[in-house]
Formats: C-alpha cells, sequence, structure tokens
C-alpha cells in the first residue's frame, strides 16, 4: 500500500531531472550545437551532458540523431526525409519511426556527419549499436540503486520513454503537420514546417515546436522569433550563458516583427 503512494509521488522529481538532462542534451548539445553550431559550448559539457544523459535517461545516439536531423533540414517534408515523409498518418508515422534504425556505420550517416566530434571515443562509444541496449539497463540501474524498488526503478523507465514519443510526436509530425492545416507559419518556406501554439508542446519539446522559425532560421540559437513565442530550451541555454558555460553568437535582428504576425501570420 505505501508502494501505492510515495511512488507516484516520486516519479515527479525523476521526470523533471530527465527533462532538464534531456532539454540540454538534446536540444542544445545535439541539436543547437553540434548538428547546426547555433552555439558554442565547451567540450567537457558536451561529453559530460552526453555521457550522463545517456547512461542515465535515454539513450539517443549522438551520430545517427545528427546525421538524420541535418538529412531532415536537406529534405524536409519529401520521401527522403528521415524524421516524416509527405502525406502519412500519425499511425504510419508511428510505424517508420519504430521501423527506423541507421547505424552510425552506414555510408549516408558518414556522408552528414564528417565533423571530427563524431571521432571521439565519447562519441564513439555511444553512437555503437551495443551503447542503446547497454544504457537501456544502466538507465533503470539507477533509480533501482537510489531507492532499492524495481517497481519504481520501471516506472521511471517506462514514463520516460513514453513522454520521449510524446515529445518526438510533437517536433517531428504535429511540428510539421502544415499540410493538415495545424500551428501557424511566419516563414513561407518549402517544407510543411510549422510552429505549435500549445504551451505544453512547447514545455515538454523545450521550444523544438517551433519549427516554422527552426526551419527558417536554422543557424539562430532561439527559436522563438516573435514576443508571444516561448522557447523553454533557449531560456535555459541563456542560464548556461550566464554562467559562463554557453557562448551564443551574436545575430541581426529579425526582419519579422510582432505587427506582421498580427495581421495572420501566415496560417498554413
Ligand atoms: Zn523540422
Ligand atoms: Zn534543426
Amino acid at each position: 500500500m505505501k508502494d501505492f503512494i510515495w511512488i507516484p509521488l516520486a516519479l515527479v522529481p525523476a521526470i523533471m531531472v530527465a527533462w532538464f538532462m534531456l532539454a540540454n542534451y538534446l536540444s542544445i548539445v545535439l541539436h543547437r550545437c553540434v548538428a547546426h553550431r547555433a552555439v558554442e559550448l565547451p567540450r567537457w559539457w558536451i561529453f559530460t551532458s552526453t555521457t550522463l544523459t545517456n547512461l542515465f535517461v535515454l539513450h539517443i545516439n549522438p551520430r545517427t540523431w545528427c546525421a538524420d536531423h541535418r538529412m531532415h533540414h536537406a529534405y524536409s517534408d519529401t520521401e527522403k526525409d528521415p524524421d516524416k515523409q509527405p502525406d502519412v498518418s500519425y499511425l504510419q508515422w508511428l510505424w517508420g519511426f519504430f521501423k527506423h534504425s541507421p547505424k552510425a556505420s552506414d555510408p549516408q550517416i558518414q556522408r552528414f556527419t564528417k565533423d571530427a566530434i563524431f571521432k571521439h571515443p565519447i562519441f564513439a562509444f555511444f553512437s555503437h549499436p551495443i551503447a542503446g541496449p547497454f544504457c537501456a539497463v544502466t538507465a533503470w540501474l539507477a533509480p533501482f540503486a537510489v531507492t532499492g524498488s524495481w517497481i519504481y526503478a520501471t516506472a521511471v523507465w517506462i514514463m520516460i520513454r513514453i513522454t520521449g514519443m510524446l515529445v518526438l510526436s510533437f517536433q517531428s509530425y504535429f511540428a510539421h503537420g502544415g499540410d493538415r492545416g495545424w500551428g501557424y507559419r511566419n516563414y513561407d518556406i518549402k517544407d510543411h514546417s510549422v510552429n505549435l501554439t500549445s504551451r505544453v508542446a512547447l514545455f515538454l519539446t523545450a521550444g523544438e515546436a517551433l519549427q516554422n522559425n527552426h526551419h527558417a532560421k536554422p543557424s539562430r540559437a532561439s527559436h522563438a522569433h516573435l514576443s508571444h513565442e516561448w522557447d523553454p530550451g533557449f531560456q535555459l541555454l541563456r542560464f548556461l550563458e550566464r554562467v559562463h558555460v554557453a557562448q551564443i553568437p551574436e545575430k541581426p535582428p529579425l526582419a519579422i516583427v510582432d505587427s506582421e504576425a498580427a495581421d495572420g501570420a501566415h496560417p498554413y
């Protein structure tokens, strides 16, 4: 009976820690820094974040993720886009996601990730096919070691993966659902990217649900381009800048202004 009280309560801090670690590793380290070079981070931060997040929260292969993401920008919403092909239903997209399992040794993955950083032993280890199953075990062992409860460890493990699927659904599927009339667009670009308005989606994805802004200006560290748009990942990045971890390059002001958005923000 006691388990039914403390386990749900103790899931809250675990999910909060997981959010911070994944927002930092996925949105800031892998996405904004390594894949796009929109922000500068020291190597010690990149590799410490990579090691701790993969071992204790969720394994995300740094090399295949960055390669897939660069291909996603190069071929957005076409048949060659590894994240989302045109005219797919949500179930087709989910099926495609589970079927998609690229390896760091694939020639296409290597072609999109020639940067020297991918040869570093830490990136190489977490990009190896053995790292996925290995980290699935260590990520379960961590909450088990802290609490001694296999029920709690299993609940944390499952919750993180379910939340991860939700995050991916928001940023890869729904924030590319312009062809289905979802979200709004500030930029009339070639793909189906949109900015989602849901605060839940923006929080969970750490600002990555502002895909239309990001696809229009991929080298900008912030995905929020208008005053009402919210990018929690960039707020975390500003904090890292304040404590002298991150360096955010200055960019010229955007041509888009709030008054233009008030005229309809190009609903798609
Ligand atoms: Zn995208
Ligand atoms: Zn991107």
